[in-house]
């Protein structure tokens, strides 16, 4: 099952070469795929059916990198923030800034001001891209910014408050030509983008990926394609751009392998059954809650999904029984799962059809090609065989430089080039990965990371507020929300409700804290660290 005699499990899919000129960007690889397939749509807004070609996509990026350098004065290794909800403009942005030897970071548009600015300051983000609708959360950065629009619309402008140091996308583009843009000496080495991910311990930190990562993620997600004796994919991407599944597996890998990329804005059931029937969606990637949408969805058998051929759930784990249930539901389409990490550039392990052999729910497939792991025993550092569980520790060229400015949790993180995941998880005898518990603090809510760090951070700045904890609770819907136990000064008076208020002003919704207990004191370690692993036991066994 791919499993060495050194201990190493390897992919059992054949090598794909990963684009190895050194001086190749990310978006020389997407504008040579643009090349091949001019007249193919690239990006398509689901919701007014607008396209762009590969061709018009080759442009555009051309424009606005071109643009961003010569009106907006970005240079080489200039951090811009991208803040917005998914639309066609946010890939386009995206690669222009990395053409330009530029680095992009993404940020959750449901953040609250405080959230965007602390990421803002930690990347040291020197110019915004966003939408009109979000200029309130970050007028407080004094960055200039950049309103995408799409220039038909009349309406759009800068709202006179912001004038000066806002402009129109439409504006800033408007008789540039392609031909103006001038390529940096960029090399696959260089800094692409900074994601940011809690990793295994602590707040969430801007994890470090170069255009080699893009690329090697790219090619790892897409190589399946050729051996399935696919065509072309039409893959519907609401998960959000701002996360790495989003942009890197959904958007990025699939452009470059000339794939349609169908762009939803914000998910909703029906929108997203009317847009497999009308643009003939082939690939859906999604999170378990979407699974869960899509099994309970009462209308699902009105819309004609006959031209899904398969469809992946990521991000957080998936039950058995679930991935069955969507199977019934959608008879004519594989029903895969896929893990990855924003660390990994978004993949590790696929779940592919397999001919002739049987369906099997619950693991999250093999190894993607180029990608090495071992399970190593907590305890003892052992490389464990199949069937035992241990951490996935796991290299190849899709890894992570490390985290921005902190050698310290890159060091705990990368040790000896393996990166360890803090997931615990086994090999079965077939070589695919089940991916069993997190081993690390974080907290997922559908997906989306919540650091129980930064809550701590917060609970802790209550001034009558002595000690805090903030663990993952089972929840059936989301899969975890985050709760706290809170020690409180003598004589506070603090009520449950006075803590969730206190926590809700500061964060986005899904990092508000669903209870608040009441406790004298929590249980520490002889070193101080709080026992936090016996506490999310005793919750997942409804002891507390
Ligand atoms: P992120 O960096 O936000 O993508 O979070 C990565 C983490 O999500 C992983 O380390 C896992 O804990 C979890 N995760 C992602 N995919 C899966 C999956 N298929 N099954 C279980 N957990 C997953």
């Amino acid at each position: 099952a791919g499993y060495g005699s050194d201990g190493v499990y390897r992919s059992p899919r054949p090598a794909a070469p990963i684009a190895s000129d050194p001086g190749l960007s990310l978006a020389d690889l997407l504008l040579h795929r643009a090349a091949a397939c001019p007249t193919e749509p690239a990006l398509v807004d689901a919701a007014t059916g607008r396209a762009l070609t590969f061709g018009a996509l080759r442009s555009a990026v051309l424009v606005a990198a071109a643009a961003l350098s010569s009106r907006a004065r970005v240079r080489r290794g200039d951090v811009v923030l991208l803040l917005a909800p998914n639309c066609v403009l946010y890939p386009v942005c995206f690669l222009a800034v990395t053409a330009l030897g530029a680095v992009a970071t993404t940020a959750n548009p449901l953040y609250t001001a405080r959230e965007i600015a602390k990421q803002a300051a930690d990347a040291r983000a020197k110019l915004v891209i966003t939408v009109a609708g979000l200029l309130p959360k970050i007028a407080g950065l004094g960055l200039p910014v950049i309103l995408l629009d799409d220039g038909d619309d009349a309406s759009a402008s800068v709202p006179s408050d912001y004038a000066g140091n806002v402009a129109l996308y439409s504006d800033l583009v408007a008789g540039v030509e392609e031909a103006e843009y001038r390529r940096p000496p960029t090399r696959q080495s260089d800094t692409a983008a900074l994601f940011y991910s809690s990793g295994t311990t602590g707040a969430s930190k801007g994890v470090v990926l170069t255009h080699r990562n893009f690329i090697a993620a790219a090619t790892m997600v897409t190589a399946d394609q050729g051996e399935l004796g696919d065509g072309r994919n039409v893959l519907l991407c609401f998960l959000p751009m701002f996360h790495i599944f989003g942009m890197s597996v959904v958007t990025l890998g699939q452009l470059q392998r000339g794939n349609t990329v169908v762009v939803m804005a914000r998910f909703s059931v029906d929108d997203v059954l009317a847009a497999i029937e009308r643009h003939r969606v082939t690939y859906l990637f999604c999170a378990p809650p979407v699974m869960i949408a899509l099994v309970k969805h009462g209308r699902a058998g009105r819309y004609d999904t006959s031209s899904l051929k398969c469809i992946s759930s990521g991000a957080a784990p998936l039950g058995k029984d679930l991935m069955a249930a969507v199977a019934d539901k959608f008879p004519g389409a594989e029903i895969i799962q896929g893990y990855g990490m924003t660390e990994t550039c978004g993949i590790i392990s696929l779940g592919y059809s397999q001919k002739g052999r049987a369906r099997q729910f619950g693991s999250t497939g093999s190894l993607v090609t180029g990608v090495e792991a071992k399970i190593v025993d907590v305890k003892t550092m052992k490389h464990l065989p199949p069937s035992q569980v241990g951490e996935i520790c796991v290299r190849g060229p899709n890894i992570m430089q490390g985290y921005l400015n902190n050698a310290q949790a890159t060091e705990f993180t990368i040790k000896q080039g393996w990166l360890h995941t803090g997931d615990l998880g086994y090999f079965d005898e077939r070589g695919e990965l089940h991916v069993v518990d997190r081993l690390k603090e974080l907290i997922k809510y559908k997906g989306f990371q919540i650091a129980p760090a930064e809550l701590e951070g917060l609970l802790l700045s209550h001034p009558e507020i002595r000690d805090a904890v903030v663990i993952p609770c089972p929840d059936p819907e989301a899969g975890e929300v985050p709760i706290a136990y809170v020690v409180r000064s003598p004589k506070s008076s603090l009520a449950e409700i006075d803590v969730q208020k206190f926590i809700e002003k500061q964060v986005t919704y899904y990092k508000r804290l669903r209870k608040v207990t009441f406790v004298d004191s929590l249980h520490k370690s002889a070193s101080g660290k709080i026992l936090r692993r016996e506490l999310i036991t005793q919750v997942r066994s409804s002891k507390l």
